[in-house]
């Protein structure tokens, strides 16, 4: 998971990339990076957030009204500086690109490229593969005269060699700025059109911060391009079945986001409302709902809404702490998890807790929140979780890729009652989750949850990165 905008403005583009970036900080907290162009690239990018990586000097520097920018989770990448985004290549034009997804073939990509095209990459990030790639299919057009459909055909061409997800920004120098989206639209992108230009972003939050009143998905398999002089050319590349990333909804993205057009906060709601009515049919008798905060905040309200039982807060977040999803390694998790809830007694105590959470991936988070609020007095934990059991690796860009880590993949729902310490377990069932976040709406990606993938999953792929993800000791991303 990360977060990328593109901007093609008449003012300083960096005015408006540089706040979209804090917009979507949730998305990636490893490293940020930025590339604007006038006459030149400037580019700035490095590990850590966004606060950090900028300061009034380098973005005073990065001058130009067209830029794009990044902020990172490590998926392919190894977490170093040198697979920070965006990346840059000289032929033809100059081209920046910055993307969010994973390249379920990028492995052989790769080899490709330095086998067979002689490319040099200077990285382990799948954006600097995408690159590659278009830079290879467009110096075979004839490029005398730049043309948009030229840069659709070529673009066309890169999509037959990709599988996997991908929302991709890219700046071509005195040209424009480009946008795609792959043919499942398995990643979010949306933009939006002022009177002085186009934004492109991971996710709404950003546009409406800048203030962009019309915001509109990049449908599935479709690119956009907007020239230097303000015109938009809208082509459909590749069609494919529709699979947006449920967990956009369950976790990632920011409640005040709307994805292909369902809110996101909304969908938390009814995915309350599904699982309150799953627990109704479990015999328990709670005094209180509890969330674990924050994702959890507005399913917890329904599930008590569903039930008739009071909702309170019962745990508190230390906001410093980054969302332990995206700690990268397994002992920056453990600390973080560690630093990062306080019960309120008077919640807590002589109480009987129905605890909602997003999900379980290890199940260690929720063994140690249960353990904390029963050393503070709980008399029975319920465990509600408004997703199904996590059961398969995500292979699209979300750091939980080997099936070893998930604590659903070989237990049952007992045993893993048991290994958690709580008194029930109820978990979201797939078809709870489907109407919950779809009311109606067709077309998810629920691979973590089914093993149903939307693209071709070779086994030897499915081995080789999950084989990849052990060796970098990435650990699982949601929780521990
Ligand atoms: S496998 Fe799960 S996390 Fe990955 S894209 Fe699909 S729904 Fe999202």
């Amino acid at each position: 998971m990360c977060g990328i905008v593109g901007i093609i403005d008449q003012d300083s583009a960096i005015d408006k990339i540089y706040p979209a970036l804090v917009a979507l900080q949730h998305r990636g907290q490893d490293a940020a990076g930025v590339a604007t162009f006038e006459q030149g690239f400037h580019i700035k990018k490095g590990n850590g957030l966004v606060l950090n990586v900028f300061n009034q000097k380098n973005i005073e520097r990065l001058k130009g009204t067209i830029g794009i920018g990044h902020v990172r989770y490590p998926t392919v990448g190894a977490g170093v500086v040198e697979d920070a985004q965006p990346f840059i290549s000289t032929t033809p034009y100059g081209i920046a690109l910055a993307h969010n997804g994973n390249l379920v073939n990028y492995f052989d990509l790769k080899k490709t490229l330095i086998e067979n095209e002689l490319r040099y990459l200077n990285s382990n990030c799948d954006a600097e593969v995408i690159l590659n790639l278009l830079s290879i299919e467009l110096v075979k057009m004839d490029l005398r005269i730049f043309e948009p459909e030229k840069l659709f055909r070529a673009l066309k061409k890169v999509y037959e060699r990709l599988n996997g997800s991908f929302s991709v920004v890219s700046v071509i120098a005195h040209k424009g700025l480009l946008a795609f989206r792959d043919k499942h639209g398995i990643k979010p992108l949306v933009f939006g059109k002022d009177e002085t230009g186009y934004c492109f972003a991971s996710e709404s939050v950003a546009l409406d911060l800048l203030g962009y009143k019309d915001i509109i998905d990049v449908q599935s398999g479709e690119a956009l391009f907007i020239n230097c002089e303000g015109d938009c050319y809208r082509k459909q590349i590749e069609k494919g079945k529709k699979a947006t990333c449920i967990f956009e909804y369950v976790y990632f993205a920011r409640p005040d986001s709307v994805i292909d057009g369902i809110g996101v906060y909304e969908a938390r709601l009814r995915l309350g409302k599904e699982l309150g009515n799953e627990c109704s049919t479990h015999k328990i008798k709670p005094d209180v709902v509890i969330p674990i905060p924050d994702t959890a905040r507005g399913a917890a309200q329904m599930v008590a809404e569903v039930l008739g039982v009071k909702h309170r807060e019962g745990l508190i977040k230390n906001r410093y702490i980054y969302r332990t999803f995206i700690m990268p390694t397994q002992s920056e998790r453990i600390e973080a998890v560690r630093l990062k809830l306080n019960p309120i007694k008077s919640e807590i105590t002589g109480k009987k807790i129905l605890l909602v959470d997003d999900s379980i991936v290890r199940g260690n988070t929720s063994r140690e929140i249960i353990g904390l609020l029963r050393s503070f007095g709980a008399q029975e934990i319920y465990y509600a979780l408004y997703s199904p059991p996590l059961r398969f690796p995500c292979v699209y860009g979300i750091d939980m890729q080997t099936r070893g880590e998930f604590i659903a993949s070989d237990k049952s729902i007992e045993d893993i009652k048991k290994l958690i310490n709580a008194d029930a377990l109820i978990y979201q069932t797939v078809e709870g989750l489907i109407r919950g976040v779809g009311a109606g709406v067709r077309g998810f990606c629920t691979a973590c949850f089914t093993g149903s993938y939307p693209t071709d999953i070779p086994p030897l792929i499915m081995e080789r990165i999950e084989a990849d993800r052990t060796k970098k000791n990435l650990g699982s991303g949601l929780e521990i």
